[in-house]
């Protein structure tokens, strides 16, 4: 949410003003109001006071004259009456003009003096009238002495009531429109009060409503925070089972068991989901089934790397749907039905194909393609980790194949018949059996080579060495011991088994058909056999036996067997 102080701050200001404008115009025209309406009162009480000194100085005339006629004292009643009063009213009229213009002023001293000088002729003439009666007052009265002030009186009168009448005139129309100012300023600051007022409702509204938007927006990112890290919990529980499986993958192994150790972290790694990995055999180009985890239905024990799409493209293939394209392999249920998920990874390292990896989802799920996408992307880190491992194991085996074994013939060579030598005799010594050893030398091979060449020697020295190989045990060793020359050792075997066993080698290979260099050439060797105890103890001594009897059996003639007691005592001819 953005903050903003500045409208906040005028708005505040704006507020301020308004109250402190409301809370002065009010008072103030009220005060202006009152001084008009006093001003246009004081005009009224001064008309009052003229009409008053006016219509009593009419009445003490009228009494006056109605006495003088009369001679009856009623008809002084309103004579004295308004003698009574006409002091304090002429008083009045004097103070109602005190802050008058001076010529104001100066008319009512004229209307006060016109005024005494009647009241003083009335009082004269009824004074004559008391004393001297009508014919004493009546000269006076009908010689219309007075007359002169009571006209003086009424026109001075008629003139400051002229002038009253128009200030009158003049302090309405100013009361008229302080009253409207007034009222136009009362309107305008309630509405400005009721601007202000909306204002701050609005401001206060989306004040809220920002807040309201806020705290969805906090609690969005409350529940977006909680659910990355639950997602970083998963990835470091993640990490660090990978990181188990890594540690353990680098242990020397076998690729059958890491693909053993793989399934068993792919239970852990792959939630939701069962599979399969695949062995490929290079020899049958075919995948052999060599780990799995969760219960997989139908399996393949052997699948053809053309009946799946990943091996086929060297990339992961997935398969969420009736619209994705399938794996022959495919198992029926898994992939392209509603909610289930198949992905094909092949195990690829250094660009050679290792494996398969195949994973499918256990159950049905609700959204199966998002699952396959999370699925791969650890599958894909797994794959890749197994590809690496089964690389370093056949790399492994390569190297120990080169350093034990035969690169021609695929036996073992020298070296490691020495050490099996020495390490069978002594567990035969141990187990009290004995050990059979065959030495066989090809007859005449020398003159192969020079009749058919080197490369059909070496052709007939691998067929030889291989039909040697099958001949034994799979628990014998058969070595090449260097140029034409082998040997077989025979764990767990009596002297005379060991003569069988030549004796058939040395019968079966003339039988060999070996087509080198365009020709049929065939081979025979000449056999010399020894076996533990009895022809000696020691790898060295039991050696030197068996070939002290392959030079017995070639000076005998060749193409024979010949047990080492038979040599015994023989001279070895040079
Ligand atoms: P004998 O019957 O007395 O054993 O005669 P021989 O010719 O087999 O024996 P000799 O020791 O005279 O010759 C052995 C020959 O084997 C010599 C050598 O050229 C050949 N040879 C040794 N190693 C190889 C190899 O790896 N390939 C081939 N083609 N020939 C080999
Ligand atoms: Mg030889
Ligand atoms: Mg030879």
């Amino acid at each position: 949410m953005k903050f903003q102080p500045s409208r906040l701050k005028l708005g505040g200001i704006t507020a301020a003003a308004i109250i402190v404008l409301t809370a002065t115009v009010l008072p103030l025209s009220l005060t202006w109001i009152n001084e008009a309406r006093d001003n246009r009162q004081q005009v009224e009480d001064r008309l009052t006071a003229l009409r008053r000194v006016h219509e009593l100085l009419i009445d003490a005339e009228t009494g006056q004259r109605g006495y003088v006629i009369t001679g009856k004292d009623a008809f002084l009643q309103p004579y004295h009456a308004a003698l009574a009063v006409l002091p304090g009213e002429l008083q009045t009229l004097n103070q109602r003009y005190e802050h008058n213009s001076s010529g104001d002023r100066k008319r009512v001293n004229d209307l006060l003096q016109n005024a005494q000088h009647r009241l003083s002729g009335l009082a004269k003439v009824v004074e004559l009238r008391q004393t001297g009666g009508f014919a004493a007052a009546e000269p006076i009265v009908t010689s219309g002495q007075g007359k002169h002030y009571m006209d003086e009186i009424r026109r001075i009168s008629g003139e400051l009531g002229a002038i009253e009448v128009h200030e009158l005139a003049e302090r309405d129309t100013e009361l008229r429109a302080k009253t409207w100012v007034a009222t136009a300023f009362s309107v305008i600051s309630t509405l400005l009060s009721l601007g202000l007022l909306g204002y701050l409702a609005a401001m206060m509204a989306r004040t809220i409503r920002r807040g309201e938007q806020s705290a969805a927006q906090a609690y969005r990112v409350s529940e977006e925070l909680e659910s990355g890290m639950a997602t970083l919990r998963r990835h470091n529980d993640e990490m660090s089972i990978l990181g188990e499986m890594s540690r353990l993958l680098q242990t020397e192994m076998t690729p059958i068991e890491a693909l053993e150790v793989t399934g068993l972290f792919c239970s852990r790694l792959l939630p939701g989901t069962v599979g399969t990995i695949y062995l490929y055999r290079n020899s049958e180009d075919l995948l052999a089934l060599a780990g799995s985890w969760g219960s997989v239905p139908e399996v393949a024990t052997m699948l053809e790397p053309q009946t799946c799409w990943g091996l086929r493209r060297g990339q992961v293939h997935r398969c969420s749907g009736a619209a994705d394209l399938r794996c022959t392999h495919a198992s029926p249920r898994a992939a392209g039905s509603t909610g289930h998920f198949e992905l094909c990874l092949p195990l690829i390292a250094y660009g050679e194909v290792l494996g398969l990896m195949n994973v499918q989802s256990s159950a049905a799920i609700q959204d199966a393609a998002r699952s396959m996408e999370q699925a791969a992307a650890m599958a894909q880190t797994i794959s890749e980790q197994v590809a690496l491992t089964l690389s370093n194991a056949k790399l492994r085996q390569v190297l120990r194949d080169q350093s034990i074994k035969d690169p021609l013939t695929g036996l073992f060579n020298r070296r490691y018949m020495e050490e099996t030598l020495t390490r069978e005799l002594a567990r035969a010594q141990r187990n009290g059996t004995s050990v059979g050893i065959v030495v066989a030398d090809l007859d005449h091979f020398k003159k192969v080579n020079d009749t058919h060449g080197h490369p059909a020697g070496d052709a007939v020295l691998l067929t030889a060495a291989r039909h040697m190989a099958q001949m034994v045990r799979a628990s014998d060793v058969a070595c090449r011991y260097g140029g034409e020359e082998f040997v077989l050792i025979l764990p767990d075997c009596t002297k005379d088994a060991a003569m069988l066993k030549a004796q058939q080698i040395c019968d079966s290979l003339p039988q060999l058909k070996i087509t080198a260099a365009g020709a049929s050439i065939k081979v025979t060797a000449s056999f010399g056999v020894a076996a533990s105890p009895f022809d000696g103890e020691a790898a060295t001594a039991l050696f030197q036996a068996a070939d002290q009897a392959v030079y017995e059996a070639k000076r005998s003639g060749r193409n024979r067997v010949v047990s080492a007691t038979e040599s015994q005592g023989q001279v070895i001819p040079h």
